[in-house]
Formats: structure tokens, sequence, C-alpha cells
């Protein structure tokens, strides 16, 4: 399944993506953690990353979707994934698509966990952390038992600076500008569903597992249909090809036998040859008989000739 989590900050989509990565055992890819695993392990798009941190720019989109595209190569990711903070805007969705399209994995769902302003500015505002044991309260939801006391350890609760109301507003005004659009944008592909982040995490996690067994096993079953109809058409085609091929081979072979038999004589040729050789080579051993069977003729009366002269000779002598 492949997913990607929309929600404001406060929202409570990063505990969600947490549970969903156990449920469904597919990795959570966020880009800050891609960031810092790809510089920690020095590999060229960390590299580039580092060198656009350390000139205090932004990370480039094509050097995040890189990291993203790695990712999705490593074999845990093979079922699926759930991307959190990325995309962040129109362009960025853009260009997801595109490289997802590319790898033949293209985004199934995408979740919104909505929460309202009011709620978001309280529990980003409200919150307090135990610098000691860890614990955290929000004033307005989980306060402590003493105000500014720790239940567990009795420490001052501290406040964190980027906690207050002046940046958590500005952080939800971008929030508001850029990345809600993308709800927008996911809705016009029909891939959006809305789970209200507001009640117990176990309740909004139900509900968020609702909406992906609904949405994502009918739509992969499609997909699973719509796989093996290509591969069919693929099969079909490349069978077709051999067909072409097989046909061209034949045609090249036959050109190659019309072309030798125009140069060189082909066999009948070569037997006619053969059979004038014998008929001319004929009348000369017929003509040698002849000769020989005329000198045989001419022999014998030459024979008889002298045997009369023998006989005439002995009647001579007889006289
Ligand atoms: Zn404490």
């Amino acid at each position: 399944m492949r997913i990607v989590l929309l929600g404001a900050p406060g929202s409570g989509k990063g505990t969600q993506a947490k549970l969903l990565v156990e449920k469904y055992k597919i990795p959570q890819m966020s880009t800050g953690d891609l960031l810092r695993a790809e510089v920690a392990a020095g590999t060229d798009l960390g590299k580039k990353a580092r060198a656009a941190m350390d000139a205090g720019q932004l990370v480039t989109d094509d050097v995040v979707l890189g990291m993203i595209q790695a990712r999705l190569a490593r074999p845990d990711a093979k079922n699926g994934f759930i991307l959190d903070g990325f995309p962040r805007n129109i362009p960025q969705a853009q260009a997801l698509d595109a490289m997802l399209a590319r790898l033949g994995q293209p985004l199934q769902l995408a979740l919104l966990v909505d929460v309202g302003a009011d709620v978001l500015m309280k529990r980003l505002t409200g919150r307090r952390n135990c610098g000691s044991c860890g614990a955290i309260y929000n004033i307005h939801f989980s306060a402590p038992k003493t105000s500014n006391k720790c239940d567990k350890c009795g420490s001052s609760l501290t406040h964190r600076s980027d906690d207050n109301e002046h940046t958590v507003s500005n952080r939800l005004k971008v929030y508001q500008e850029q990345t809600a659009p993308l709800a927008n944008y996911y809705k016009a592909q029909g891939k959006l569903r809305t789970v209200r982040g507001v009640g117990t995490v176990s309740i909004i996690f139900k509900t968020m597992t609702e909406i992906i067994e609904s949405q994502i096993r009918p739509l992969a079953d499609v997909m699973g249909k719509i796989e093996s109809a290509a591969q069919r058409a693929a099969a079909l085609a490349k069978a077709e090809e051999a067909k072409i091929k097989a046909a061209a081979k034949a045609e090249k072979i036959a050109k190659a036998a019309i072309a030798k038999a125009k140069t060189a004589p082909t066999t009948k040729v070569k037997l006619a040859v053969k059979k004038a050789v014998i008929k001319k080579a004929a009348p000369v051993s017929k003509a040698k008989v002849k000769a020989k069977l005329k000198t045989k003729k001419t022999a014998k009366p030459a024979k008889k000739a002298k045997g009369k002269s023998k006989t005439k000779a002995r009647a001579k002598k007889v006289k």
C-alpha cells in the first residue's frame, strides 16, 4: 500500500504513521529521517543535501525525490510505504506523482488527518515537557495536577520556545497556504480520504485502518487485473514480434539463395554440365573402340596373307 499522510502540525499524523508501520509492516518515509540517513551515510545525495543545508538553503525537491526513490528500492519497501511530511506543496506532489508513475508504483491513498485550527493551536501552544523524566503534558488536555510541576518527579515543566502562540500561528499559516491545497489535488485524483483527528489515538487509528482496507484492497484487486491484462498484451506483442523476426529471417535467407543462384550454377545446372561432359566424352571412347576394332581387322588379313605366303612358300618347297 502506497499512502501519503496529510495533516497540519499537531494533527497527530506522526503518531498514527508509527502505528500504521507496525500494523502493515511497511516503512514510514519522512524526509527529515531520509535526509539525516543520507547525510550520515555520505552518499552523493547526502553530500548535495549537506551542501544546501550548510549554505542555509532548502534542500531541492529533486534531491528529496532522489532520496525517496533510493529508499523505495530497498527490500522493505516492496509492499509499499507511508510518506509523512512530503509532499508539502503542489509542485512537489506533481514531481512525486511523475516519479512514482515512472516506477509503476502510483500512490493509492492520501489520508488527511483533519483537526480544527483552534484545537491545533491548543495542542501546540499548551505543550509542557519535564526536563528530568521526559513526561509530556498539555495544559489544555492533560494538565499536571499541580501547575507547572511534573506529576511523576516533581520537577519544573518547560515550555519550548517554538511552541509560543506567534510561532505556532505562523507554522499553521504556512500549512494552510501550501499544504492544505494538496487535499484538493488528491481529491481531484479520487485518492483523498479524510479522518477526523480528534479523540483517542486508538479510535483515530481504527478509523484510518478501516479507510485503508476499504480503499486500497479493492483498488489493489483492480490494479492486479489491469496488470495481468497488460502482461498478456505484452506477451502477445512479443509473440507477434517473434513472428515478424522469423519472417524477416526467412526472407533474408531466400534473398541470399536467389543471389547465389544468379552468380553460381545451381545443382540442376551442374548436373546438366556433367551430362554434357559425359556425352562429349562418349564419342571419343567409341572412336577409340572403332579404331581398336579396325586395327584388329587389318591385322587378321595380314596374318592370312602371311599364312598364304607361307603355304605358297611351302608349296614352292614341295615343288
Ligand atoms: Zn518528570
